[in-house]
């Protein structure tokens, strides 16, 4: 990434160099080119040097031979992605495969992580979960069956059927992690999105008919233009409970499972009662740490965190027939507080699947052999005790634990604050009650388009899930393909 800064210093100190050792004859400067005997070239041996180090600076300069992501941009890019999470690499592979004139030369994702889908992979390793929650139909390439073709290409036939070798669940066949993310690194590899990548945090964009966006990167600010800008940011920072000490958050006692490394101890009190804390109880119980899950409710099971209905595609709902009657009745609330509203009610927090709950392996069976102890609770206080944390919970129990691992979600602001809030300040866009942009169906909002949690109040309670960067790919390439005509 440093190649292009690199080669725009390095030629023009050489003939600098070059110069001041034949001008002054100092031993110094015979040093700087490592023993080169510049005193001694002859007039015409020094152009000659001259002219090659102007011709590789030019050569350096050029957008195509410098590296992508600090190349001087001429002409702005046609689309930006900020943010390379699953909804960022879904949506520029519908891009690319869908509108034409979109390649990987005038497309790029900024995302700060060291490779695409970095807070993905680490987030689903951490917890320790073997299978997706969402079905086969939910993936990052475009066609709805290409996660079947590719494991029965890659895993033979037999391993898509019904069975212990099968690499897809029983139910709803939901496909195993490693297979997911084996497709998802062959989806990036097809469509060459490594090199669309440009490390960096997108501080500042000044929306317009040319978006611009200011990147800070680790050698400093690059400024890029693009015609489209897609936010495609996540669920934005984890949620931590109010009881929470900073004191033991930096000292590594209490986690966020979304921020950090998941690691516990001899004993782990895990905050939380859906999918995730689920997933890490029975993983450290497995490992034979002393266990203790505190939320305040039963355990309660939902197959997925939304009803079927919101993550059904246009593409699917034409090709079966089906018709998903509460997006449509959702799509016709006109209020912004209303959709909101109905987007509490109908996403299904705190939940697990059966396949989770259930069985020998499952969180109840834990429950019951006494693997796991299930506090109904909340924590009314925390206290540092010696190398570990003290609880209070809310039904008067005291308990001590190694460490306290949170899988409490995200919070409920929207990602991006600062970005979101900065842009808001400097253009005139508006964001509705609750905080988040009210965009129109192409995922529009002003001049740049918006995915994940900031299109929820257009795509509905799935816009968070694989299935809701399905949706918001399909909304956005109709309206890229509307603006070409
Ligand atoms: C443990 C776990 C399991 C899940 N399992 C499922 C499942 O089975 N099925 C399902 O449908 N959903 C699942 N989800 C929900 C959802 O699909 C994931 O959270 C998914 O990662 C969301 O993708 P994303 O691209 O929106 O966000 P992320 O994966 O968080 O990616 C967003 C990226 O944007 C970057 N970014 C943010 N701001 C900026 C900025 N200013 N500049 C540059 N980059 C920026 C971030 O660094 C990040 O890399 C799961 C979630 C978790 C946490």
């Amino acid at each position: 990434e440093r190649c292009c800064n690199t080669t725009l210093v390095a030629y023009p100190t050489a003939l600098v160099a070059l110069v001041v050792a034949r001008a002054t004859r100092q031993s110094a400067a015979r040093c700087v080119i490592a023993g080169w005997t510049a005193g001694n070239m002859t007039a015409a041996a020094l152009r000659a040097a001259a002219l090659v180090c102007t011709l590789q600076t030019c050569v350096a300069l050029s957008a195509r031979a410098a590296c992508r992501p600090c190349a001087p941009q001429a002409e702005p890019l046609k689309w930006i992605i900020v943010g390379g999470g699953p909804h960022g690499v879904h949506i520029a592979t519908a891009l690319l495969q869908q509108v034409p004139g979109v390649t990987t030369d005038n497309l790029r994702i900024v995302d700060d992580n060291p490779e695409l889908l970095h807070a993905w992979k680490t987030r689903t390793r951490d917890v320790g979960m073997s299978h997706l929650r969402s079905s086969a139909s939910n993936h990052l390439d475009v066609r709805e069956d290409a996660l079947k073709k590719y494991a029965a290409e890659t895993c033979g036939k037999d391993c898509c059927r019904p069975g212990k070798k099968s690499v897809f669940a029983a139910d709803y066949m939901r496909p195993r992690l490693d297979l997911f993310n084996d497709h998802c690194d062959d989806v990036v590899k097809r469509h060459k999105l490594r090199e669309s990548h440009i490390r960096g945090m997108v501080s500042d964009i000044v929306p317009g008919a040319i978006t611009s966006l200011r990147v800070r990167r680790t050698d400093g600010l690059v400024d890029l233009r693009a015609e489209n800008v897609v936010l495609a940011l996540g669920g934005g920072a984890p949620a931590y409970p109010e009881w929470v000490c900073q004191t033991a958050v930096s000292r590594g006692l209490i986690r966020h499972v979304f921020e950090t490394s998941s690691e516990g101890g001899d004993s782990v009190a895990i905050i939380g009662g859906g999918i995730s804390a689920a997933h890490l109880a029975l993983r450290h119980s497995r490992a034979g740490a002393k266990v203790h899950m505190v939320f305040r409710h039963d355990m309660r099971e939902q197959s997925f965190d939304c009803h079927q209905d919101w993550m059904m595609t246009r593409d699917a709902s034409a090709r079966t027939g089906f018709i998903p009657e509460r997006q449509l009745a959702f799509a016709g609330v006109e209020s912004f507080d209303e959709r909101r509203d109905i987007i509490r009610r109908e996403r299904l927090a705190g939940t697990m699947p059966a396949s989770v709950s259930r069985g020998r392996n499952g969180l109840r069976y834990a429950i019951e052999k006494g693997a796991v102890r299930h506090h109904k609770a909340d924590v009314e206080q925390m206290v540092l005790d010696g190398d570990g944390v003290s609880l209070t919970l809310t039904t008067g129990a005291e308990i001590h634990v190694d460490r306290v691992l949170l899988a409490t979600g995200f919070s409920k602001k929207p990602p991006g604050a600062g970005l979101v809030e900065r842009m808001v300040r400097k253009s005139d866009l508006e964001l509705c009650s609750c905080g988040y942009p009210a965009p129109d169906k192409y995922l529009r909002w002003g001049d740049v388009y918006v995915a994940g949690a900031l299109a929820e109040l257009e795509l509905g309670p799935s816009a968070r899930n694989i299935a809701g960067a399905r949706l918001a790919a399909e909304r956005i390439v109709e309206g890229a393909l509307l603006r070409r005509v």
